[in-house]
């Protein structure tokens, strides 16, 4: 079963790549290092996204169970030897995390949560809420009547 050996695979890799920066980046500073990509966290990101959009091509039916396979298998190797290269070399500089995608998450996140900010009070409630939390106005009758 070897399809489904390589899935675990990729699904340890995506998983790896979002939630990364989130373990490891708890104990570190909103203040991101001024720094570049480094070669193996490019390759790492490219192999990645690579990687799904090897999945979406497949599952559209534009690959092929071969190509899949083929494709798949080269962008894993890929992702998961420059993995441990990025991760090598983030140990021998010994620097904090990336947080790039931390923040990314966080904006998407914020995106997603704050959807209804009241137009009296400016209170942010979530998405669906009928009535402002905060100063019990109506939020979804229009602005001006
Ligand atoms: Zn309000």
């Amino acid at each position: 079963m070897t399809l489904y050996v390589g899935v675990a695979l990729v699904t340890a890799a995506v998983l790896l790549f979002i939630l990364y920066p989130i373990v490891k980046g708890q104990h570190a500073s909103l203040e991101r290092e001024d720094d570049e990509l480094t070669d193996s966290e490019a390759r790492k990101r490219l192999a990645l996204l690579a990687l799904r959009d090897v999945e979406y091509d497949f599952l559209s039916g534009k690959l092929d169970e071969e190509d899949y396979r083929s494709l798949k298998n080269d962008l894993t190797s890929e992702a998961l030897a420059a993995l441990e290269e990025d991760e090598a070399a983030r140990e021998s500089r010994g620097q904090g995390e990336h947080l790039d995608i931390e923040a990314e998450i966080a904006l998407m996140r914020a995106s997603l949560k704050g959807g209804l900010d009241c137009r009296e009070c400016g209170f942010s409630n979530e998405t669906g809420s009928l009535f402002c939390s905060s100063c019990g106005v109506s939020l979804s009758s229009p602005i001006a009547g």
